[in-house]
């Protein structure tokens, strides 16, 4: 028998859990768009209270949370001010410039984090009718183009307190919020107090199938609403994919240390390997690297794949490896036998 193969490009390939699907079949169900879904309210109320925000909003995808978020926030013509790899910008399909009409200006950062005086430097004079209009500043925690980076907090209080002087909005990109808190303790009630808007991907460590959550004040969801309906995100019977967000916020936040341990078990293999450079700290769940001069990361991956585990080259040289809920450790034992096997 060959062993099944080991998908690392990703922690969105998880398949529900068999306790996840009979959670989704027993969901109790209603027309969401009539607000009549049970299991969608629940899950928006759990989120909204989790974060300390008045109301919440069950989306498709993180992308729609994002772009929602920012059209929200924006009108035609303003700015955002955003990191150079940041998701909203890199991997959104332009959505920031052709659904919401708005220009980025890129801060410099340290893996995806940048300093609250690099924010203040990036706001347009308001004076200038010339410029464009200082928006919104969007933070990503953790960075995923980052490796997985986590954003200290005190250094996020620092970002508001700048937007606060410069009368700019905070939205959070915390597709992965869970496993920073995961990491360093903090509450998400004291994420909630910083920004004006999150939005929580339930489709990432958390392992459900599909969906996001949009949290704020209740004047912001309700415009959310009427923009999620408008781009076509107003599901029916959504309570389905909810079922599996509630569950996952029951069973699947608890185990994301072992994805974080897992992770850095590969980083020191990975570390370990002649043909790589350089390593990015594994805070996380997320393994990038950099292949030295003359390597290829798309023969690397290949070679990997021979082995029966997938990974992903995201730069010409740079290598993407995620854990997630379905790589335990016999799996994480096998990518480390692989990466030993071709330092030979
Ligand atoms: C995955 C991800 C999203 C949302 O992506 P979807 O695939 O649209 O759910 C947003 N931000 C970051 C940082 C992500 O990694």
């Amino acid at each position: 028998m060959t062993a099944p193969i080991i998908d690392l490009r990703s922690d969105t390939v998880t398949r529900p859990t068999p306790a996840m699907r009979e959670a989704m079949f027993r969901a109790e169900l209603g027309d969401d768009v009539f607000g009549e879904d049970p299991t969608v309210n629940a899950l928006e109320e759990r989120m909204a209270a989790l974060f300390g925000h008045e109301a919440a909003v069950f989306c498709p995808s993180g992308t729609m949370t994002n772009q929602v978020a920012i059209h929200v926030h924006t009108r035609p013509g303003d700015e955002v001010i955003c990191e150079e790899g940041a998701h909203v910008y890199r991997y959104e399909g332009g959505g920031m410039m052709a659904t919401s009409g708005c220009s980025v200006k890129h801060v410099p950062a340290d893996r995806g984090r940048f300093t609250a005086e690099a924010v203040v430097a990036a706001v347009n004079d308001r004076n200038a009718a010339y410029l464009a209009n200082s928006r919104l500043v969007v933070v990503e925690n953790t960075v995923n183009r980052g490796g997985g980076a986590i954003w200290p907090l005190a250094d996020v209080g620092r970002v508001r307190a700048a937007c606060d002087a410069q009368d700019l909005r905070l939205h959070l990109d915390g597709a992965r919020l869970f496993n920073a808190m995961a990491v360093d303790g903090t509450a998400p009630a004291q994420w909630g107090a910083l920004f004006h808007s999150i939005s929580i991907c339930l489709s990432k460590g958390l392992g459900a199938p599909a969906g996001s959550v949009l949290i704020g004040p209740g004047p912001f969801i309700h415009q959310a609403r009427r923009v999620r309906k408008r781009l076509g995100g107003g599901m029916r019977q959504a309570g389905l994919l909810a079922a599996a967000g509630l569950h996952a916020l029951d069973h699947h936040v608890a185990r994301l240390p072992d994805d974080h341990r897992r992770a850095r078990r590969i980083g020191e293999a990975v570390r370990a390997h002649p043909a790589v450079e350089e390593v990015m700290p594994v805070e996380t769940n997320i393994v990038i690297y950099t292949l030295r001069t003359g390597h290829s990361a798309i023969d690397h991956v290949a070679d990997i794949a021979a082995g029966g585990i997938r990974c992903m080259a995201i730069g010409p040289r740079q290598v993407r490896m995620v854990t997630h809920l379905d790589v335990d450790d016999a799996a994480t034992d096998r990518v480390l036998e692989r990466l030993r096997s071709m330092a030979g």
